[in-house]
């Protein structure tokens, strides 16, 4: 081990850009660099801070805000393309009728991965539902609204002690419902995909959610309610009829009587 005087010791400034520049040039392939560039040089981001989270599929990083967005910060999911589970893609892909045909090698499906989330985040914005506001993307990097409290990144429900879980599941059944009057299913609704900020429920990772035309659907739809359901049964005691839910999420919307 070697010691250095205090004096020695690098500012915070400098170790910062040391770990710029140690994220940039030690994780980035030159893709992703390219990529990035474009979102810096579109006023997106200004400056990478840290990986939120690592998954098998995509890394989530916080940076600064750009001068074209009206916030501090700004998350980017970047998808990892050496690891496209091909396969599992396309079935939320296909038969959703805001696709056409779409070239099937490992570059073309994760872009039009990416960009499907950013549209699917934008129906969720018009859906007013509580969600990331998607800004931009480009090839594999979706650039949206971070999640968090100052640059602390909210936690996902999972690992969060919930004061009121009856009024939270109340929220995320109507951001459901909102979201399928606007013809969207979510496909992957679980307690890791929903982050909590001042005990308000976040619905996020849209890649693979479908539109209702989709022949699946319905069936994700219920595979959602009952991932739901059973958390909130088991974690908290909460129950509720499945079959209530379902009619509250899939019936027409009425004048309330
Ligand atoms: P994956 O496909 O890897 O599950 P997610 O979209 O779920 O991708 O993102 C992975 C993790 O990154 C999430 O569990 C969450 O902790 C964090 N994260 C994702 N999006 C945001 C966001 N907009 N703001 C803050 N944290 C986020
Ligand atoms: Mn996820």
């Amino acid at each position: 081990m070697t010691l250095i005087s205090k004096r020695k010791q690098p500012g915070r400034e400098t170790h910062m850009a040391r770990e710029q520049l140690r994220i940039e040039e030690g994780v980035f392939d030159s893709r992703t660099m390219m990529r990035l560039s474009k979102l810096f040089a579109k006023g997106v981001v200004s400056r990478m801070r840290f990986v939120i989270a690592k998954g098998k599929e995509a890394d989530v990083y916080l940076a600064d805000a750009g001068n074209e967005i009206d916030k501090e910060y700004v998350a980017l999911k970047i998808f990892r393309i050496e690891n496209t589970p091909f396969q599992k893609r396309m079935r939320y892909i296909t038969g959703d009728p805001r696709f056409g045909k779409i070239k099937s090698d490992m570059f073309s499906v994760v872009n039009e991965w990416c960009k499907k989330e950013y549209g699917n985040l934008l129906v969720a914005e018009a859906a007013e539902i509580h969600a990331p506001m998607p800004y931009a993307f480009n090839g594999h990097i979706l650039a949206l609204e971070f999640i968090g409290e100052g640059g602390t990144p909210a936690t996902p429900m999972r690992h969060v002690k919930l004061q009121d879980p009856e009024k939270v599941l109340g929220i995320v059944l109507e951001d459901v419902r909102k979201l399928y009057q606007n013809e969207l299913v979510h496909a992957d609704l679980s307690e890791y995909n929903i982050l909590m900020r001042d005990e308000v429920p976040y619905l996020i990772d849209f890649g693979q959610a479908v539109h209702t035309k989709h022949p699946e659907s319905m069936k994700f739809l219920i595979r959602d309610v009952e991932n739901l359901l059973h958390y909130f049964s088991k974690t908290y005691k909460v129950e509720k009829e499945f079959d209530e839910v379902m009619e509250y999420i899939t019936k027409e919307p009425t004048a309330a009587p």
